[in-house]
Order: structure tokens, then C-alpha cells, then sequence
């Protein structure tokens, strides 16, 4: 095969990862934040293409899966893509039957937060500080602490409390400042419960880039 049938096997896989070329999508309002999940700088994520879970050296959002499966979003079982003539780079990229261009942009480039709020916003600073109060490299080493066998010797439940704090966290941006609930994962990434839960059992199929 050297065409694409538009069968929509990479489409169940997995929405793409989004690049600085996408970001028009997004200004446009093709794509909205409610359809996206930040991945934060440091999150293990998984490489479908070398199959292992490596830490992100640098933010990723990607198009959210629709409920509970791995599909994208848009992708709709009779109509296909829903959004294919303003598809995402990696979307227009991706040949099932030779994915070196693919290969070829994976992680480079990628759209961040901070690409699309602007620095004067509230929002902006909101973001911030949700960053200094979860940050990644904090959130592991907790982790590794408290996980059995590591480093730590005694569990002090500061997972535990960091997780509720996060919950916390997002449920006063919703009731407090009026942030779309729909909107948090792009805002602030995934909960810190969910990378909790990545981290001890991450996966991913193949295709896009993948978490
Ligand atoms: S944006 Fe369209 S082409 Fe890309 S994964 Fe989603 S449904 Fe498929």
C-alpha cells in the first residue's frame, strides 16, 4: 500500500501530538482547549516508535481522546476525520506505510501552553503557579519515595496530599475563577493522579507519537 485510505486505523490509535505549525488551529478556533491534554516538560510518556517510556524533555499537547478509548476526538466512525482539511501537521504527515516522516518531526517543534496564553493574561499566571506547585521533578521524586523498595524509607503520604491538593487546585479554578472543567487538562496538564497512574503502568499504541 502507498496511499491512504483514509480507513482511520492511525485515527483509533491516538489524536496527534500538536507542533508550531498547528498553532493557527487552535487561534482559529478549529481546535478549542477543551479538546486537548497538555503533557508537562519532564512527564514520562510513551515512544511508540522505540517502544519505551522516556521523560519529555520538553512540553507536548496532543488532541484528547474521545472517553474512555484511544480515538481521537474528531475522528467519527462514518464520516472520518471531522476536521481532515485543517488536520494537524502530524496527521498530514503520517503514512501508515512509511512513517519516516513522522519519525522525522517526533517531539520537534511541539506547541506548548505558553505558545497560546498570552503573558499578559490571568490565565497565564494562574498556569504558573500550578507549575511551581506541581512541578514534575517534584512530583517524581515524591513518588520514588514513596513507591515500595524506593529510596524512601518511610511513606509520609505527601502523595497522597499532593494529589488531593492538585484535585483541590482545579476544582477552585473551576468555582472560583469559572475556568470550562472541560478545559483543565489543557491548562494544567493531566491530573496528578493520572500521571501517578501512567507512571506505574504507562502504554500506548502505534502510529503518532504517543503517551
Ligand atoms: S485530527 Fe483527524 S486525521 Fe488527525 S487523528 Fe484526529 S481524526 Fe485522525
Amino acid at each position: 500500500m502507498n496511499k491512504c485510505k483514509r480507513c482511520g486505523t492511525c485515527c483509533k490509535k491516538g489524536g496527534p501530538c500538536l507542533h508550531l505549525a498547528d498553532a493557527d488551529l487552535i487561534t482559529q478556533g478549529i481546535i478549542g482547549p477543551q479538546d486537548l491534554v497538555s503533557y508537562r516538560e519532564g512527564e514520562p510518556v510513551f515512544d511508540p516508535v522505540k517502544a519505551v517510556v522516556f521523560p519529555l524533555s520538553n512540553e507536548m499537547i496532543k488532541i484528547k481522546p474521545a472517553g474512555d478509548t484511544h480515538r481521537c476526538r474528531f475522528f467519527d466512525q462514518k464520516y472520518g476525520c471531522t476536521i481532515y482539511i485543517n488536520r494537524p501537521l502530524e496527521c498530514r504527515l503520517l503514512k501508515c506505510w512509511d512513517t519516516r516522516e513522522i519519525e522525522r518531526i517526533f517531539l520537534k517543534d511541539t506547541l506548548a501552553r505558553r505558545d497560546l496564553i498570552p503573558k499578559s493574561a490571568k490565565l497565564r499566571e494562574i498556569v504558573d503557579s500550578y507549575d511551581r506547585t506541581f512541578g514534575i521533578s517534584n512530583l517524581l521524586t515524591i513518588i520514588e519515595s514513596e513507591r515500595p523498595g524506593g529510596s524512601g524509607d518511610n511513606p509520609t503520604g505527601r502523595l497522597d496530599a499532593m494529589i488531593e491538593a492538585d484535585r483541590l487546585f482545579r476544582e477552585r479554578a473551576v468555582s472560583l475563577i469559572g475556568i470550562d472543567p472541560d478545559t483543565l487538562d489543557f491548562f494544567f496538564g493531566r491530573a496528578v493522579g493520572k500521571i501517578v497512574q501512567a507512571i506505574t503502568g504507562a502504554s500506548g499504541g502505534k502510529g503518532k507519537p504517543s503517551t
